[in-house]
């Protein structure tokens, strides 16, 4: 896995602007848990692989503060 933003702590969503939920179209948010970061709806709490939103990675990308980024 490629670094994360500095001072982002483990258990701190962080909303994703534009991202909508495919279950119910709420607002999605990255929650990084130790080794890992998934996308949670913060509308159905519905849990997401980063890989299902491959398209949107520029903003998943950009809440991250990976700069590049090669690989998932
Ligand atoms: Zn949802």
């Amino acid at each position: 896995m490629a670094g994360f933003g500095i001072g982002w702590r483990p258990g701190e969503p962080r909303p994703l602007p534009g991202v909508k939920c495919p279950a119910c179209g709420g607002g999605m948010e990255l929650v990084r848990s130790c080794q890992s970061v998934t996308l949670r709806c913060s509308a159905c709490g519905a849990k997401y692989p980063l890989t299902d939103f491959i398209d949107q990675m520029d903003v998943i990308e950009e809440v991250l503060g990976i700069v590049p980024l090669d690989r998932i």
